[in-house]
């Protein structure tokens, strides 16, 4: 018998946004809730295709502490710090920066330089260097390209470059040719969706019906080709609306103490990460952090729990958290804040990602981790 096992993956797609709504209801009818990964997707993506936890495969945020082997000492050879902000600041400017960064150096992953001031850059290296969906791509940990060669399962996995509609017709052809038995298929525009419009946009149900009809068209390629198939969408986490901003780099400076001497910080949209440079730097950043209003300094017992206790405080010795729907701005990530964000607690409702099934699920979906159990599973099913 052909059985075909297809995982979608809908960036941001939450379970506040899904649970209410008949979004595909038909092919996938179990619905299940489960806990996102602290961080970003570029935490959860290599949660999700590993199985592992960030402590494991070491992606969290983007940039970690690096003085010595930072690729951007370039830029202060270049003096590019010394260029007037009206230039530098532009996103248009440090895309095409990025890009040229990125061919320089052969990355093959996602970069982008964001907001991140050129005359901080060279203390930090990027970890996204490589393109994660391909065999070796999160070495040496194992990821799902490396378990579907290491099984011997003829596969598809979407290009992340591509465009969703290029990605879909990707995948059509394959099925079309009837060699795959798993496929991943990779989408990201709900994502930036709603970091605009908020879950609340009426752009949200435009876009599902969307997806809607472009997966009933893969489904009904499916049905040709194959005599069974598994079908599953999938998410990293969901999406909180902006409650307010609180300026925590300008708290920081305030402090007088010297960036690269006394300590370093990355400001990310919801959280800050702090690397102490001596004590008495400690001693001060610990104590304005903590009266900074919407947020909270983790504890050791938070870092534990959320799979972040570096052995080697890679991504900061400590870190703030805003509160749900509390940016941070200005951020190393952008100068604005968005209409809506991720990133925050994920105990807090908005933060939950969710798995719709085409079968019951029999093994526990607790966090996103438990999506790469359920993709071994299907594997398994298949061999
Ligand atoms: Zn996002």
């Amino acid at each position: 018998m052909k059985k075909l096992s297809l995982f979608m993956f809908i960036d941001a797609l939450g379970w506040e946004i899904i649970k209410d709504r008949d979004f595909l209801k038909d092919l996938v009818p179990h619905r299940y809730r489960a806990q996102m990964q602290f961080g970003y997707s570029s935490t959860a993506i290599p949660t999700i295709l590993t199985g592992e936890k960030p402590t494991a495969h070491k992606h969290l945020s983007f940039y970690y502490y690096a003085p010595d082997k930072s690729p951007f000492k370039i830029f202060k050879a270049l003096l590019l710090q010394y260029l007037p902000g009206c230039i530098v600041d532009r996103w248009r400017v440090r895309h095409i920066l990025s890009k040229l960064v990125a061919k320089l150096y052969g990355y093959t992953g996602y970069f982008e330089m964001y907001a991140m001031p050129f005359d901080r850059i060279h203390y930090f290296d990027y970890i996204e260097k490589t393109d994660m969906f391909v065999p070796d791509g999160l070495k040496p940990v194992k990821n799902l390209a490396d378990r579907l060669e290491e099984k011997g399962i003829p596969y598809h996995i979407s290009n992340w470059r591509l465009k969703e509609i290029e990605n879909i017709e990707a995948l059509i052809k394959e099925i079309k040719e009837g060699e795959i038995r798993f496929a991943f298929l990779y989408t990201a525009a709900m994502d930036s969706l709603l970091h605009m419009v908020t879950k609340d946009g009426k752009e949200i149900d435009e876009k599902l019906e969307w997806y809607s009809e472009q997966i009933h068209r893969v489904i009904d390629e499916v049905k040709k080709t194959y005599d069974d198939f598994y079908f599953a969408v999938l998410s990293d986490h969901g999406m909180t609306t902006l409650e307010g901003v609180v300026d925590v780099k300008r708290k920081v400076e305030g402090l007088g103490l010297k960036f690269g001497e006394d300590y370093v910080a990355v400001y990310d949209s919801t959280m800050g990460r702090f690397w102490f440079l001596n004590d008495r730097a400690e001693q001060r950043i610990v104590d304005i952090l903590s009266q900074i209003p919407h947020a909270r300094v983790l504890s050791e017992e938070d870092e534990k729990r959320y799979y972040i206790d570096f052995e080697d405080n890679m991504y900061g010795d400590k870190y703030l958290l805003m509160d749900p729907g509390w940016q941070i701005e200005p951020c190393d990530m952008g100068i604005k804040a968005l209409p809506a964000m991720h990133g925050f607690a994920p105990e807090h409702e908005d933060s939950y990602a969710a798995l719709l099934s085409s079968e019951p699920v029999d093994i526990p979906l607790e966090t996103v981790a438990d999506f790469h159990r359920l993709m071994l599973q299907k594997m398994q099913d298949l061999t």
